[in-house]
C-alpha cells in the first residue's frame, strides 16, 4: 500500500520534561518541525537546535 510520506512519520521528544514535536525521516533521522530544512542524528542536537529557533523569536520580541 503506497503511503506517499517519504516514510515520514512525527514523533514527541520528551527532552528534560519538554515535549517537541519533530518529524523522524528515513527511519533514524530527526527533521526540524520550525524550518524543516535540518536533519538531526540524535534528539539532543535537534533539541538544542529548536531551543535555538525559540530563543531567536523571544529576542525579537
Ligand atoms: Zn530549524
Amino acid at each position: 500500500m503506497e503511503v506517499g510520506h517519504d516514510s515520514e512519520k512525527e514523533v514527541i521528544v520528551d527532552y528534560a520534561g519538554s515535549l517537541f514535536r519533530a518529524h523522524k525521516v528515513r527511519g533514524s533521522l530527526y527533521a526540524c518541525p520550525i524550518c524543516k530544512n535540518a536533519l538531526f542524528y540524535n534528539e539532543k542536537d535537534l533539541i538544542r537546535h529548536i531551543v535555538s529557533h525559540a530563543m531567536a523569536s523571544e529576542e525579537a520580541i
